[in-house]
């Protein structure tokens, strides 16, 4: 039993060194992938509830490792963030959405994620105001996505970056809204332009459970806000009339489409119309 333990001791060992070494492998291969422009954007449109006429498209990052292929955001952001590289990649996506945004035939804002790592950044605002000078996009056409990790910092220099933000003139939404501890909380200390509600709540929709009082509560939030609600990851004609009646002003998901590429993007403004 003894020799056995060892036994299993060491190919954990193994197991957590090859694990570390892949990961040390995979932050290596980061580095490299924005020189070796490996990074591209996906865009996935937002539709307000009724009309399902579109309302914006968000951003998504991909990464396309040269000899891995593509590696899911959900495996590299986290790494990005532990190593800082969400830096300058964060500022890479900002500046690629900024860019192909102008050249849509369309008005509608761009949404992007930002990591509470990039409020760690003390040029986060002054990275935002030189992009939208450099790349002409109306401020108003930006939209910068948060999750209440960011806020969740609780200092004063991450909030007087929100408001500077806001007074550039960019629209700021709360991402994820209800899976984390204190959402509520922070809606009283910044007012946003959105709230998305997570997806997790609207999966489980058309499965009789309490998700839909809960939707629907934190639609009228919104509604009292004056702010629009957005229902993350609508994937059926069920989910879409429950988060309508629900009182959702928008939906995103793969019902009306999943992220799509930059050259298809104009496909998707003709079919959506705006
Ligand atoms: P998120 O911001 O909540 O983005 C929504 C995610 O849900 C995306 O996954 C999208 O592809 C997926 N999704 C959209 N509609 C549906 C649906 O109907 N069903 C299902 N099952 N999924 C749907 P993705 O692109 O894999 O991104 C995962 C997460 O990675 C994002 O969650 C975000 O937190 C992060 N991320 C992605 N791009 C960026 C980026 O440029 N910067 C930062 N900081 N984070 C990013
Ligand atoms: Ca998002
Ligand atoms: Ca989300
Ligand atoms: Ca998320």
């Amino acid at each position: 039993a003894k020799a056995e333990g060892r036994a299993t001791y060491r190919f954990y060992e193994a197991d957590m060194s090859r694990s570390m070494e892949a990961r040390r492998q995979l932050e290596l291969d980061l580095r490299e992938a924005l020189a070796a422009e490996e990074f591209h954007l996906v865009f996935q449109p937002q539709v307000d509830s009724t009309g399902l006429k579109l309302a914006g498209f968000e951003a998504l990052v991909r990464w396309t490792h040269a000899l891995r292929g593509p590696v899911p955001p959900n495996d590299f952001i986290p790494i990005a963030e532990e190593t800082g590289l969400i830096v300058p990649l964060g500022r890479w996506v900002l500046e690629t959405a900024c860019r192909q945004a102008v050249t849509w035939a369309t008005s509608v804002p761009v949404a992007i994620n930002l990591s509470p790592v990039q409020f760690k950044d003390r040029q986060l605002v002054d990275t935002v105001r030189q992009v939208l000078a450099e790349t002409g996009l109306a401020p108003g056409r930006l939209e910068l996505e948060i999750t209440e990790a960011v806020l969740l910092q609780n200092d004063d220099v991450t909030m007087t970056m929100l408001h500077d933000l806001r007074a550039l003139g960019v629209r700021i939404a709360m991402d994820d809204f209800g899976v984390g501890y204190s959402s509520l909380s922070y809606l009283r200390r910044f007012r946003f332009d959105k709230i998305k509600i997570d997806r997790s709540f609207i999966a489980d929709l058309d499965r009789g459970t309490d998700n839909a009082a809960i939707v629907r509560a934190m639609a009228q939030l919104g509604s009292s806000l004056g702010i629009d609600t957005t229902a993350e990851g609508v994937e059926t004609d069920e989910q879409l009339a429950i988060v309508r009646a629900c009182g959702c002003t928008h939906i995103q998901g793969y019902l009306v489409s999943p992220p799509r590429g930059a050259m298809d993007v104009a496909a998707l403004i003709d079919r959506l119309g705006a």
